[in-house]
């Protein structure tokens, strides 16, 4: 076993502590390499390990219709050190994971430490790790240190690496009311890689637009913390920046009516349009373009709702701003997420541009399991996409659609949710006693069906990655 050389894990956070645990469970030794306490983050405040720096909450627990859930259910099965610790810390907390934060990190970090083939070192790296590590997953996070996050934007181009996100909120495309809303674009314009029709375009009369504003304007919003700075730049200004600035703004930018046409009531003018871009490849999630904001996530659902056509959205995700360190790995990861311009390095965590404890985790896990595999000479794997880990993985290195029309890259972290999953071939129609399936119990039975879809497909795939593992 000794003899096998280590993989290097850089940061040991969430993604971090999940990645080493895998590598080691599979036999290969690891070297975890974790710069707090020698220096620390902005957010951090311990020297432990997978410490959580806001919430304590892994969100729903629910796998049955919950994708968070679901990703939680998937982790257990591959043996996750952040699931097993999070289930024995856990404290009351509904129908929600919610843990104690300084019995998980201490748990987690002792459990790591008693492991023979982990060694933890602490100490920042402060640039590209040395060449001679010939495998080594960078998991540093959306805090990542200032000299590390040079480097590898010295590797990968200066576009490809973002400090801050910018997200606008995502809608489920079947919650949109297309008898209200049609499907253009602007002038028709196919433009590189569209149709002349890719965007949901939402209209508003004068009245519902004064209405939207007056919301905006008296809306809640979230403050920057002072670490964060404030990193408005002209061209990605919240919304509600925008109202602020004139109540006419928002109708001469993001809200602006022309060269659209109603196909509802082609005589009447919109005064004001909200458009909808498609996000994933599937075409099951679309983002309200130029809707980066700043709202409190309670207000955004309600003031959204007000956009005609929007009135029943469910989001996928809200909007907000935040500091962050993610690449554009659409464009940079391969599809295992290892650094194409150099492959020794593979990314896992928020800074692959997923969002989220449990993500983070999750693709920190998958990411130590195909290091590991390539080790011991066999293939790194994938889970399929049907499962949310799989989902997860394509959202980050494929699934996004990157091409329907210019400006800047649309690429955004995300939460796991049912939207990243290929739809159903066959959606479920009628309940268990035979009536016929409407609203909520219709969208509670699909997504019932899609975790089931997943968890057997996992199993599926945990099977063949045993089998491999002992020919
Ligand atoms: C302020 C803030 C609040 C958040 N709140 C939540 C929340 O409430 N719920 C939620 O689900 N998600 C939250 N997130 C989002 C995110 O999912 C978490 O930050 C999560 O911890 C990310 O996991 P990670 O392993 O990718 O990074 P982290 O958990 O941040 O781990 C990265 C580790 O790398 C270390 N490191 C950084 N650079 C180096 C280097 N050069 N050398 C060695 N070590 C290094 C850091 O010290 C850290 O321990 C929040 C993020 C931030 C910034």
């Amino acid at each position: 076993m000794t003899q096998i050389s280590p993989i290097h894990v850089v940061g040991g956070g969430l993604a971090g502590s999940e990645a080493a645990w895998q590598i080691a469970s599979a036999g290969v030794p690891v070297v975890l390499h974790e710069m707090r306490p020698v220096r620390g983050t902005e957010a951090h405040k311990t020297e432990g390990l997978a410490e959580l720096v806001c919430s304590n909450s892994f969100r729903s627990d629910d796998a049955a219709t919950n994708a968070v859930g679901l990703l939680h259910a998937e982790m257990r099965r591959m043996g996750s050190i952040i699931m097993r610790m999070g289930d024995a810390h856990q404290v009351p907390a509904g129908g929600a994971l919610a843990v104690d934060r300084d019995a998980f990190s201490a748990a987690v970090t002792a459990e790591l430490e008693a492991h023979p083939l982990v060694t933890i070192e602490r100490g920042e790296i402060a640039g590209l790790p040395p060449a001679e590590w010939d495998s080594v997953i960078v998991a540093t996070g959306p805090l990542t240190s200032p000299a590390l996050a040079q480097a590898i934007l010295d590797v990968t181009g200066e576009t490809s690496l973002a400090f801050f996100d910018a997200i606008a909120p995502i809608v489920h495309f079947d919650s949109v009311d297309m008898d209200t809303a049609w499907f253009q674009s602007r002038y028709d314009k196919a433009g590189p890689g569209g149709t002349g029709a890719d965007y949901i375009n939402c209209p508003m009369d004068r009245e519902q637009y004064e209405a939207f504003i007056d919301a905006l304007l008296a809306a809640e919003k979230t403050e920057f913390k002072e670490w964060e700075g404030t990193p408005y730049f002209d061209g990605c200004l919240p919304i509600e920046v925008m109202a602020e600035r004139g109540r006419e703004t928002l109708r001469w930018g993001p809200m602006k009516p022309v060269g659209l046409t109603n196909k509802h009531n082609p005589t009447v003018k919109a005064y004001a349009v909200v458009q909808l871009r498609q996000d994933n490849k599937l075409g099951t999630l679309f983002n309200m373009t130029g809707f980066q904001t700043k709202l409190k996530y309670g207000e955004q659902a309600s003031i959204f709702r007000m956009i005609p056509g929007l009135q029943n959205a469910e989001f996928a995700r809200l909007g907000g701003i935040h500091r962050n360190t993610y690449l554009n790995s659409p464009k940079v990861l391969d599809e295992t997420l290892r650094l194409k311009a150099m492959p020794r390095l593979r990314f896992a965590g928020q800074i692959t541009g997923c969002e989220g404890y449990v993500e983070s985790a999750a693709i920190g896990g998958m990411a130590g399991r195909m290091a590991a595999a390539e080790r011991l000479g066999r293939e790194a794997s994938l889970p399929p996409v049907t499962t949310a880990h799989g989902a997860l993985i394509n959202h980050i290195t494929g699934g996004h659609v990157t091409t329907i029309d210019e400006g800047p890259r649309s690429f955004q972290p995300m939460n796991v949710n049912f939207g990243l999953f290929p739809p159903l071939t066959q959606a479920p129609t009628k309940a268990e006693d035979g009536s016929r399936l409407r609203g909520t119990a219709k969208t509670q039975a699909r997504k019932k069906a899609l975790s089931a879809r997943a968890l057997a497909d996992l199993d599926i795939w945990l099977g063949e990655v045993r089998l491999a593992a002992a020919e």
